[in-house]
């Protein structure tokens, strides 16, 4: 299971930013500040968001007041004449932009969970502006002049490890923006992001149009064998919205397999599919060509690293990650390619068998893959989900499955509230408790599906800890649970289950956290190490004991019975060798084009492909990477350039802490003691690969995950 996309606090990140003026009247300020709730702290109980009070029109006049008030904070800092201190510079750094911190972590909640088009359209307006604020503060000389005569002479000091993390964090974020260039450089830096901020955009619109273009029309409905009657409906009305009544069309989505080529029972139009996918954004017969956008992006990108005294984009994205350089992130893509190919290579052994059976020789071709593995799996894992789901029933999994693993190993409880005003009906609150009863912080459960919510899962926080500030944490967890019809239980899926045990390990390594400084707060850790408490989690939704706890058939009490769970398990393992290969050799395709240097930048997208996949032993055609270069999102838009190797980073660590674990005694409070204090307390107190040393005793293997993706 890949890992979900987590919202974490808005951090700073000035590296894509427009440059433009904060315009702000006078007489807007003034209208605004009638009671508008995010212009002070809430009353309600550790600062809880009142969304009682909260309305659309006070989003923009609050963004307003709190990059106003902000940027007044941090002038007073920089203009101050005291020579710099930890006190007057990055105290009050941290306690600057209180209202701009409480807007936005409501805001961007609602933003994903609740969303609207008039929330769209403040989203649209706002960011822009958001980037600028943030090159205002990191760009300003005078204020990174004190920063840096206070990491000058930081090895002189007394400061604690977390002081110093403060400061190393503050000085990055500087330097990262470019405070140390000269003016020329700085110019030409600015210059590089307008420009890759419109080829962003001009690669999500191209996309948007290609997955257009892209769509498979076809005139003959015996072509489209194998789909359902619901498939062959949509895909007929489909096509008369398009304005080709009596014809069938195919879209085309996101990766380089689409859904449809499970079903498509006819190889040709398998491959007619197939090769409309794979062949997005690279020009075939008159398309849209995304090539020259992605050369120039590449390349753009390595002249800016080169300006901030960089190797290249890798290098100085992978800087401040847990695998601090590119070299690192490539050795463990390396370390698990032949394992992979080799599971690959068994899976497509089953795969063949039943190919010759249609009387087809030789190895599947990428648009064989899933139809003839769907046969695999219906002969090696048939299971009826229907049969396994009236044993995860939606409140027994949260309260005797998750609450219950959380309080064997951390001792704490959930008690609901419903005093405390949420954003939608469905929202529920909990206090969370110590063993000794004191109020750790508040988790907010939003599991259901609704039209207004983004998919996927996600953890967030409307309130980061911090002794300084004085905060508790305030935590969201969110999913997207199909509601059942009136009446009915809610009954999970497995997935469903290991994700609500995911969401929540994000849940306490903000609602745990302990540290004195907002901006190391929680869940402010490197991207490669974020969901590696998250996934963590999971693997307690399958042990033993846990699963003798919850998993209880919602009419009968019976416990699961043990074959139907192991077969359960067992399917989730399928077909892993596929899955890890193709996302290896993406995360191997995005290190690779932020690896080059502007001087010798690749001229030919495809041949810069096949070289690396061959260079790394990845080149099994059978097994295409999960997107190709010209559809590849993440990276190109999606603020994912060089980190996409980063969710399976996180698994290894997971893996490698919970079989550490599991030899350890598993569900026990010590071990979840050990797990607290060394990892999910720290937040970004301590550097990260010391947190799992301090914790494992050693780095981390990939063994257990080699175990866990069922590759060995
Ligand atoms: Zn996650």
């Amino acid at each position: 299971m890949l890992p979900c996309s987590l919202v974490t606090a808005q951090r700073p990140d000035s590296s894509e930013a427009n440059l433009v003026p904060l315009p702000l009247s006078k007489a807007r300020f003034v209208l605004m500040l009638s009671e508008n709730p995010f212009l002070q702290p809430s009353s309600l109980a550790l600062l809880a968001p009142d969304f009682s009070k909260i309305k659309h029109e006070h989003y923009l006049p609050a963004f307003e007041a709190g990059m106003e008030e902000q940027l007044a904070q941090v002038q007073a800092i920089a203009n101050t004449s005291e020579a710099p201190s930890f006190e007057n510079t990055l105290v009050p750094l941290e306690k600057s932009g209180e209202i701009l911190k409480r807007v936005q972590a409501v805001f961007f909640n609602m933003s994903a969970s609740n969303n609207d088009d008039a929330i769209q359209a403040i989203e649209e307006k706002i960011a822009p502006r958001l980037a600028s604020h943030s090159d205002d503060i990191f760009l300003n000389k005078k204020l990174f002049a004190r920063v840096e005569v206070l990491w000058n002479k930081r090895s002189q000091t007394d400061w604690n490890e977390e002081q110093q993390r403060l400061l190393k964090e503050y000085y990055e974020s500087f330097v990262r923006a470019g405070a140390r260039l000269t003016d020329e450089q700085q110019k030409r830096v600015r210059a590089i992001n307008e420009e890759l901020s419109s080829m962003t955009t001009q690669f999500q619109n191209n996309l948007l149009a290609i997955t257009k273009e892209r769509a498979v029309v076809v005139d003959d409905i015996a072509l489209l064998e194998g789909l359902s009657t619901g498939d062959v409906a949509a895909a007929k009305e489909a096509a008369q919205a398009k304005g080709q009544p009596g014809k069938y069309l195919l879209a085309i989505t996101n990766t380089t397999r689409q859904p449809i080529l499970l079903s498509l029972a006819n190889r040709e139009m398998r491959k007619r599919v197939w090769l409309a996918s794979a062949n997005r954004g690279l020009g075939e017969a008159g398309g849209l060509d995304n090539r020259p956008l992605v050369l120039g992006m590449a390349r753009l990108r390595a002249e800016r690293a080169e300006i901030l005294g960089y190797a290249n984009h890798a290098s100085y994205t992978l800087e401040n990650q847990m695998a601090a350089n590119p070299a690192a992130a490539m050795k463990m893509l390396r370390d698990l390619a032949p394992g992979v190919v080799a599971k690959a290579k068994t899976e497509a052994a089953d795969i063949m068998r039943f190919m010759q059976a249609d009387g087809i020789e030789g190895e599947p071709a990428p648009w064989d893959w899933e139809y003839y593995s769907e046969k695999v799996r219906a002969e090696k894992y048939k299971i009826d989900e229907n049969l396994v789901k009236p044993y995860f029933e939606m409140e027994s999994v949260l309260q005797n499955g998750v609450f219950y693993t959380y309080g064997r190993l951390y001792g704490i409880q959930f008690k609901e509230r419903k005093d405390l005003p949420v954003y939608h009906p469905t929202v529920r609150v909990f206090d969370v408790l110590g063993a000794d009863g004191k109020q750790i912080g508040l988790f907010y459960a939003d599991y259901f599906q609704r039209d207004s919510k983004r998919g996927g899962a996600w953890m967030d926080a409307f309130i980061s800890q911090s002794r300084l500030l004085h905060q508790l944490p305030v935590v969201v967890n969110v999913m997207n649970i199909p509601s059942p019809a009136a009446g009915e239980p809610t009954l999970l899926s497995l997935d469903h289950v290991m994700t609500m045990f995911h969401e929540l390990g994000h849940g306490v390594h903000g609602l745990f956290s302990a540290v004195e400084y907002p901006t190391l707060s929680g869940t402010s850790v490197p991207r490669d190490f974020v969901e590696f408490p998250s996934t963590f989690h999971e693997d307690w939704a399958i042990h033993p004991e846990v699963l003798a706890n919850y998993a209880r058939h919602n009419k009968t009490g019976e416990s699961i019975p043990k074959d139907l769970l192991n077969k359960s398990i067992a399917a989730n393992k399928f077909n892993k060798g596929y899955e890890t290969l193709e996302y290896v050799s993406a995360a191997l395709l995005d290190l690779g084009w932020h690896s080059i240097s502007s001087k010798d930048a690749p001229t030919d997208v495809v041949a810069f492909e096949n070289e690396l996949l061959k260079k790394f032993g990845m080149d099994y055609a059978p097994v295409p990477p999960r997107y190709r270069t010209t559809y590849f999102a993440h990276i190109w838009s999606g603020g994912y350039s060089a980190s996409y190797y980063a969710y399976l980073w996180s698994e290894v660590l997971a893996a490698d802490a919970f079989a550490h674990m599991t030899k350890l005694g598993g569900l026990t409070p010590a071990n979840g003691a050990a797990y607290r204090e060394k990892i999910l307390s720290k937040g970004g107190t301590r550097e990260v690969m010391q947190q799992y040393k301090d914790f494992r005793g050693q780095e981390p293997t990939v063994d257990a995950l080699l175990v866990r993706r069922g590759l060995q």
